[in-house]
C-alpha cells in the first residue's frame, strides 16, 4: 500500500461566471432561472422558471448552502419523477388573451 498523498489545495478565486440560466427539460432550451429566496434562516423556496416554454415551479427546503445548480439538480430529479408541480407562467400573460365570457343562459321556460 502506497503511502498518503498530500493534497495540496490551491486557493484559486477564479470563479468563472456560473451560468444562472439552466435547460429545461421539457422544452430543451437552455431558459430556465433560477431564483432562491433570500431569507436569513431557515428553508428557503426556489423559484423555477423556463422563459420559452412558461414552465415553473417551487422547490422547498433549499438549504443555505445550495446554489442554483443544485437546485436545478434537485429540480430534475424531481421533476423526471413526476414529483412536482408544474406550473405555467408565461412572460408574457396578454399575448392571446381569449376571454370567453360566460354566458349563463337562463332557460327561459314560457309557460
Ligand atoms: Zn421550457
Amino acid at each position: 500500500m502506497g503511502g498518503k498523498r498530500k493534497k495540496r489545495t490551491k486557493i484559486v478565486k477564479v470563479k468563472p461566471k456560473l451560468p444562472k440560466t439552466f435547460e429545461c427539460p421539457r422544452c430543451g432550451k437552455i431558459a430556465m432561472t433560477i431564483k432562491i429566496d433570500k431569507v436569513d434562516s431557515g428553508p428557503r423556496t426556489a423559484h423555477i422558471k423556463c422563459g420559452n416554454c412558461g414552465l415553473c415551479t417551487d422547490i422547498d427546503e433549499v438549504r443555505p448552502i445550495d446554489d442554483e445548480a443544485n437546485v436545478y439538480g434537485r429540480f430534475l430529479d424531481d421533476y423526471l419523477e413526476g414529483k412536482l408541480e408544474i406550473k405555467d407562467c408565461r412572460e408574457s400573460e396578454n399575448e392571446n388573451h381569449e376571454d370567453e365570457g360566460e354566458d349563463s343562459e337562463l332557460p327561459s321556460e314560457t309557460n
